[in-house]
């Protein structure tokens, strides 16, 4: 028989000081409300209150997947490394990649992700066009070595992944799966309550060439993104932005004192023009050992992902590599480097005609410069990470800046994982061929904390009642009597309506209890008071709004099971 939830009996051990390591509001919160706790770096227990709302979120993305035909499944966590050194992916992961050797001495990985591992168990059992499209998932912890891992369940080290896998005969049959786990995906961020927008990504080491993200907005978030009012929106790793090129002055190659500062921002106010108008330096050694200067518009700067792309693990140059190289910090520029420096600039400067560069000399710079005549450059690449104003490249607009939490992404895979490891399968015409692939992961936990980063006030939480661990908590200011026994009451018929409650019974002051329900901030609260009782009342507020109101004893069950199942979406 369902029952409701005793305070006194709930294991959520709240903090009434703000934990000093946590910056984030959700972090903050989730330790303080009792719904998480730190075992070590990125690694995170969850409490019951936190496992309730995890549920719940999982059982939106079952019913999201159901609806799609997806099917659940479960590989193992810890798979062989044989399949990673297969794809390719062992020499390029890095340390990320939890790497454990068995008793025997063999390689294995803890999963970061799984296409290998899915790969392997399709790939000698769907055989035929005819068995295709399959989309498999499971929803499980995954473990990454992050460098840095952070803000509580944003950036932990095991985390709850959904991951999805999907196997089509032909191109077309891949980009409608994709379309329909792209659907999914808006629809189990909208059923949690976030405010999310699908953005162009960047592959990053999952692969393939077309991929979105679902951005949670949030100023706290870590991902930098633009958005058009036409409805394009970015990640500013992924946005091949226009941006508008900005001459500098003087049409002559000349030599200029510049007793400033070695910053753009300070060259721009010495001369008087704006920070476009200079030409930003970056110094960089590329995987291959290469030397590299790019050059990008100077109020812009240079995307370590694009770079990555272009250059491979690269590393910043040092001082000391840069004097080998005859760069000066601050004032460097293509002119009078080294030969052996490649050249590279930002593919919006490539009509550009006068460069202000720097001159390798600490003190000046150079005016005019003209590539082509004064110096070259190599190659035109796009480096420069999108900012604010830059140019939509669907409609033109100037685009928005925003900052968001990446929940989920979904990638067009095409057959890179199953022609890597020989995932075949017979079509129509006879011929055997590779899967056209897709996968789509969702982070449940740092969804989680994403809902309670977007919903929250100086109180505390404030739960969507979708994913909220509790639905009503009941405070009785009294622990006995009649107002224990109309609490009771209340609660009683609530749980019989399906509602999950929470009965604040402790001997606690009304303070303490009314801080603690807008700390947990379940969606309703309910006031049970001698005064009220004695008209036949309680008071019900709402956590969201903040509004009360008095509603009869006999009423208030019904009224409030009817709000709640409005809401559950
Ligand atoms: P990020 O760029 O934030 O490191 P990612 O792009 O590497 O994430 P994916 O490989 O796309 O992550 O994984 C799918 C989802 O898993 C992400 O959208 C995110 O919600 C979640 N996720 C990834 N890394 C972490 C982590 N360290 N902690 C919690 N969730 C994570
Ligand atoms: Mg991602």
């Amino acid at each position: 028989m369902k029952n409701y939830m005793k305070m006194s009996q709930l294991y959520a051990p709240t903090l009434k000081e703000d934990p000093s390591e946590a910056e984030l509001a959700s972090h903050r919160l989730l330790l303080r409300a009792g719904m998480i706790r730190k075992t070590a770096a990125g690694l995170y227990s969850y409490l019951p209150l936190a496992w309730r709302s995890l549920l719940k979120i999982e059982t939106v993305i079952r019913e999201e997947m159901e609806a799609i035909g997806a099917q659940e499944m479960q590989v193992p966590m810890v798979v062989p490394g044989e399949i990673w050194q297969e794809s390719g992916r062992w020499d390029v992961y890095g340390p990320e990649l939890l790497r454990l050797k068995d008793r025997h001495g063999r390689d294995f990985v803890v999963g970061p992700t799984h296409e290998e591992t899915f790969v392997d168990l399709v790939r000698n059992e769907l055989r035929s066009y005819k068995q295709l499209p399959v989309t498999i998932y499971q929803i499980q912890d995954k473990f990454r070595d992050e460098m840095r891992p952070r803000f509580g369940l944003m950036r932990g080290r095991e985390f709850i992944m959904k991951d999805a896998y999907s196997f089509d005969a032909t191109v077309e049959g891949m980009q409608k799966t994709y379309e329909d786990q792209k659907g999914a995906y808006a629809r189990v961020c909208e059923r949690c309550g976030l405010r999310a927008l699908p953005v162009v990504a960047d592959s990053g080491q999952i692969g393939g060439d077309t991929s979105v993200e679902f951005m949670a907005l949030a100023d706290a978030g870590e991902a930098e993104l633009v958005w058009c009012d036409c409805d394009y929106a970015a990640d500013v790793e992924a946005a091949c932005v226009g941006i508008a090129y900005e001459e500098g002055p003087g049409q002559e190659c000349e030599r200029i004192e510049t007793p400033c500062e070695g910053s753009i921002a300070a060259l721009a106010a010495y001369l008087g023009i704006s920070e476009r108008a200079c030409r930003k330096s970056f110094a960089i050694i590329a995987e291959d050992e290469t030397p590299v200067l790019c050059l990008l518009p100077g109020d812009h700067e240079l995307n370590e992902v694009k770079a990555e792309h272009a250059f491979g693990h690269y590393d910043v140059m040092t001082e000391e590599q840069m004097a080998e190289y005859g760069l000066v910090k601050g004032y460097m520029g293509p002119i009078g480097a080294d030969k052996r420096v490649r050249v590279v600039a930002d593919v919006s400067l490539k009509d550009s005609q006068s460069w202000l560069v720097g001159a390798n000399e600490e003190g000046w710079h150079i005016k005019g410069a003209r590539p082509g005549r004064d110096f070259t450059v190599d190659e035109w690449l796009d480096l420069a990470s999108a900012k604010e104003g830059d140019a939509c490249p669907r409609c033109g607009k100037p685009l928005h800046a925003a900052r968001g939490i990446e929940v989920s992404q979904v990638f067009q895979l095409g057959t890179k994982y199953s022609e890597a490891m020989g995932a075949t399968f017979m079509d129509e015409d006879g011929k055997e061929k590779p899967f056209q692939m897709g996968c789509y992961g969702i982070g449940v936990s740092r969804t989680l904390a994403a809902v309670v980063e977007q919903n929250h006030d100086e109180h505390g939480i404030i739960w969507p009642v979708c994913v909220a661990p509790y639905e009503v908590e009941i405070v009785p200011l009294d622990a006995k009597g009649e107002v224990w026994d109309a609490a009771d009451r209340v609660a009683r018929e609530l749980v019989a309506k399906g509602i999950e409650v929470v009965v604040d019974d402790r001997k606690e002051r009304p303070g303490v209890k009314f801080n603690d329900a807008d700390l947990m901030g379940f969606p309703y609260q309910v006031v049970c008071g001698k005064r009220g009782i004695k008209d036949g009342k309680v008071e019900v507020k709402d956590r969201a709004t903040g509004e009360r109101e008095d509603v009869a004893i006999d009423e208030v069950a019904t009224y409030l099971a009817e709000k709640v199942v409005a809401q559950r979406r």
